[in-house]
């Protein structure tokens, strides 16, 4: 796995921010205004001093040509009055711009990560889990935050602190300056170390919280398996053990930033002692004004303190540049299938044909072998075949979810890798094994494929599925909410709710991956009244369990590890006495399922 080094990430992130970079000018004005007032109160200390101190030739008498001590002191007030409310005004308008500034970079990266998710090849998906994709669309997103919120001031405010402390020391005495400066040098080259050391731990806590949001997003969605097979002791194990990993390597990231601080906070004291030391001994000497003195006596902590921060926020830093680098890396991913350029030209005719069409998954053996397989415009064909013989497999090359090893699968005479696959897709109404519903209404999952259906479209719709009977018996009717995945229907009603919904599309292609042969016999009747109404005016590709839904079939292709082993109509393939006959004995002699 490649990963991206901080600096890259910094400038990609930089780079995305693109359309922002004046706001984040302005952020950075705002900083440095307020980190301006936030050196002042020291500066006013001094000057109360020096008013007490020496009266008629202070700084502020020098400064407002005032020379009564209480009218000084007074304008030191009111000056200090100024400087809070412009401190606290310029402090409000940067937290607010960072904030929002972090927020829209974020929902950019978001939106712009999930658009690319989506393009990519189901390949991809297959190899990974949904919950790893999860932790970088959200917890490495989330984390890009507490770094933008909070880092990029912080480390504006160490600067401009550096820099503005550093010309007031300047123009005071250039031996404290020396003093006061030498620590940082050190803080900086310890940062720099132990930010290198943290690096890989955070990586480290990185992919720990992957493992731990992948595991909780598959026991939550596998919930009633868990149950059903009284695992939860087992599982609550396991996440316990995930999660002690999370905490194991949170642990030892925790151990090296904890001990940042301390050892910086020694340098500050060798600093603050030469300061305090030196400029004391120059005070008590007249070399130094004692208000000057408790200038840079002040002025040394407030340069030095702020750095113990510095700590932190390479800290968020760290992980956010860890975090962005897997951002950017699934940002970088790209579809492996070419996108052909010719749009189909739609309505389709809907000539479905397999010409030596080979395939496997992955470094896989060939689960398809030489399959030739045509279906003129508007026939019903129909495939059979023992589990596991590649028939959902064919479907999905047919979608061109993947792209055959050898072979051409070809729409109206077109090969699918010549076509433009969104284009495509659109001819073709598509019932999977497994039918995936959203967590919505039945009417806003029927509708999904067009969303701007008539209520009166979606019911016809449900009608030719053999749907609508069972929604009117449902609660709410069109309007129940079917659950997350549609747990709340049986599992033939919602393939009759996937049939409805890819007829509302009315494609020319209709290709149905039946779920099970486990029917009844009324569900039975009720799938062939639907298959008869749906397969009119179009060209369809059923692959049946139960053949007694396929019967009418204009032609039956049988499968058989990978090969088609037989094909004819129904009465022609009894008559063959091959393994369909067999099959057909079996199912309506016996009622035995082939799968
Ligand atoms: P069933 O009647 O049970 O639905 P099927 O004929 O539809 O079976 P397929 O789903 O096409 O069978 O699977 C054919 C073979 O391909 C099986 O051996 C299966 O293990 C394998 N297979 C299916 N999907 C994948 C995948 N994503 N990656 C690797 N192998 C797969
Ligand atoms: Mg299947």
């Amino acid at each position: 796995m490649s990963v991206i080094p901080p600096e890259q990430g910094l400038k990609r992130l930089w780079h995305h921010a693109g359309p922002h970079r004046g706001r984040v000018v302005l952020a950075a004005i705002y900083t440095t205004l307020g980190k301006v007032m936030d050196v002042m109160p020291e500066i006013l200390i001094g000057a109360a001093i020096d008013v007490v101190v020496r009266g008629q030739d202070s700084f502020i008498s020098n400064l407002f040509g005032v020379d009564d001590r209480w009218t000084q002191i007074v304008i030191l007030v009111i000056l200090n009055g100024f400087i809070w409310f412009f401190e606290s005004l310029f402090g409000y308008l940067s937290a607010i711009t960072w904030r929002n500034l972090s927020q829209t970079l974020e929902h950019e990266i978001r939106t712009e990560l999930y658009q690319n998710v989506q393009r990519l090849d189901l390949a991809y998906f297959e190899d990974r889990s949904s919950g790893g994709l999860l932790a970088v669309m959200n917890d490495d997103i989330n984390q890009l935050e507490r770094f933008l919120d909070g880092g990029a001031a912080s480390i504006l405010n160490v600067f401009w602190n550096i820099v503005l402390v550093g010309a007031v020391f300047a123009a005071s005495s250039w031996l404290i300056t020396l003093l006061a400066f030498i620590p940082i040098p050190i803080i900086v080259a310890g940062s720099i170390a132990y930010q290198k050391m943290l690096l890989p731990r955070y990586r480290g806590v990185r992919e720990a919280v992957a493992e731990l949001s992948s595991t909780l997003s598959a026991n939550l969605s596998g919930i009633a398996t868990i149950k059903a097979f009284t695992a939860e002791r087992r599982e609550a194990e396991r996440v316990e053990r995930v999660s002690d990993d999370y905490r194991t390597a949170n642990r030892e990231a925790i151990r090296f930033s904890a001990a940042f601080v301390p050892l910086i906070r020694m340098a500050i004291l060798a600093g603050f002692t030469c300061t305090l030391l030196v400029g004391g001994y120059m005070a008590l000497r007249g070399d130094l004004e004692v208000g000057l003195y408790a200038v840079l006596v002040f002025m040394t902590q407030r340069l030095l303190w702020p750095m113990t921060g510095l700590g932190e926020t390479l800290d968020q830093y760290q992980r956010a540049m860890a975090a962005t680098g897997r951002i950017f890396r699934l940002m970088d991913e790209r579809p492996t299938m070419a996108e052909g350029s010719e749009v189909l030209p739609l309505p389709a005719r809907g000539e479905i044909r397999f010409d030596r069409v080979s395939f496997g998954y992955a470094e896989g053996p060939d689960i398809l072998q030489d399959i030739s397989i045509h279906v003129p415009a508007g026939e019903t064909h129909a495939i059979v075949g023992a589990t596991g013989a590649g028939k959902s497999t064919l479907l999905r090359l047919l979608l061109r979810s993947h792209d055959p090893r050898s072979g051409t699968v070809s729409i109206d005479g077109r090969d699918l890798k010549t076509l433009d696959s969104a284009g495509f897709r659109r001819a073709i109404g598509f019932v999977s094994q497994d039918v995936f519903l959203f967590h919505g209404t039945v009417r806003e999952n029927i509708a999904f494929g067009r969303p701007e259906a008539t209520p009166e479209e979606v019911e016809a719709a449900a009608r030719a599925a053999e749907a609508h009977e069972f929604i009117l018996n449902l609660p709410q009717g069109y309007e129940t909410v079917v659950g997350e995945r549609g747990q709340k229907l049986s599992g033939g009603q919602r393939q009759r709710l996937s049939l409805a919904r890819s007829i509302l599309r009315d494609p020319a292609i209709l290709a149905l991956d039946e779920a099970t042969s486990a029917v009844d016999n009324e569900t039975e009747a009720a799938i062939q009244r639907s298959l008869a109404v749906v397969t009119q005016d179009r060209t369809a590709l059923v692959i049946a369990h139960r053949l007694s839904t396929v019967r009418d079939a204009h032609r039956i292709w049988v499968l058989e590890a990978g090969r088609v082993s037989e094909a004819g109509t129904h009465d022609e393939l009894v008559a063959a006495g091959g393994l369909y006959a067999a099959l057909w004995r079996v199912q309506t002699g016996e009622r035995i399922s082939i799968s």
